[in-house]
């Protein structure tokens, strides 16, 4: 026979039972020690609860945050804050100057090489997007290759990697817009791989994934068009083809017609030729065929 334990409901529902002869009298509960020491460990949770002790606070944590945990925090959003306010200025400069210098000027300037600049360049490319797409292009490609170059020591790895994944996503984003979905989807590859070292990457990585589903469906649109541009060209090749083949068998019939008629004009002369030889000792029969194959030539 096979042993049915309790469930959990069922051992709660017994635990609010305030018969405790009913729940001494159980059989199954006497006979198994598995479900009489789960019976026993929720007895003695529900007690603990009913205990105020455990309910009182005021010694169990600490609720004030730690000084020094909070002025790094203080710091670190003061010093993004600062480096943000420094490259919106620096990127609107570098906005003055002609798209194709863009890329040399960011290398060529170490006061670029900021996250900062990388997140306004990330956001100027992505409202720039819908009316400029080739400048949020260009944009986006100087941010990826920036993120490389930021100093290791200055920035930690997970911000550093977190970066490096929205400046790809933003990328993808530009070259799908663009119609390069084939690098739209490597683009978007590396901003997963990016993301998938961060530890609070979930937003960031679920909007990836809504952006690889839309670079999907284009290719999926772009292949099945390529597949009904093959189909007509297919169809034209083999209306095509019956065009051809009807001419040829209309020009067929034609030819052979002409043959028949000259074969038979051929075969009608000889005959004539054989009837006029034998005429002279010709039998009747030959005088007949003789003037069968004249009324055929419509002579007599
Ligand atoms: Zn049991």
């Amino acid at each position: 026979m096979i042993e049915q334990h309790y469930t959990e409901e069922a051992l709660l529902s017994l635990l609010d039972t305030r018969d405790a002869d009913a729940v001494l009298g159980d059989p199954h509960l006497a006979a198994c020690d598995m479900c009489s020491d789960a019976l026993d460990s929720y007895k003695d949770i529900a007690g603990l609860l009913c205990d105020k002790d455990v309910w009182d606070e005021d010694d169990a944590f600490d609720s004030e945050p730690a000084a020094e945990t909070l002025s790094r925090i203080r710091a670190f959003a003061d010093s993004t804050a600062r480096e943000d306010a420094e490259a919106m200025a620096l990127v609107d400069q570098l906005l003055e100057l002609p798209t194709e210098w863009w890329a040399e000027e960011v290398r060529s300037d170490e006061r670029y090489a900021t996250a900062g600049v990388v997140r306004r360049l990330v956001a100027v490319a992505h409202e720039a997007v819908d009316s400029t797409p080739t400048q949020a292009s260009a944009l986006t490609s100087i941010a990826v290759d920036l993120v490389d170059q930021l100093d290791l020591a200055k920035y930690d790895g997970e911000l550093l990697a977190m970066l490096r994944g929205r400046a790809w996503r933003e990328r993808a984003y530009a070259l799908y817009y663009l119609g390069s979905v084939d690098a739209a989807k490597s683009a978007v590859q590396k901003a997963t791989d990016a993301f998938s070292s961060c530890t609070l990457a979930d937003v960031d990585i679920a909007r990836t994934r809504l952006l690889d589903s839309m670079i999907l469906s284009e290719r999926r649109i772009r292949g099945s068009r390529r597949v009904c541009s093959c189909v007509s060209g297919r169809v034209r090749d083999v209306r095509i083809a019956r065009t051809h083949t009807r001419s040829a068998v209309g020009r067929n019939k034609r030819v052979s017609d002409e043959w028949k008629v000259s074969g038979s004009d051929r075969t009608i002369s000889t005959a004539r030729v054989r009837a006029e030889q034998r005429k002279p000792g010709s039998t009747g029969r030959h005088h007949r065929e003789h003037s069968l194959l004249l009324s055929r030539d419509g002579r007599e």
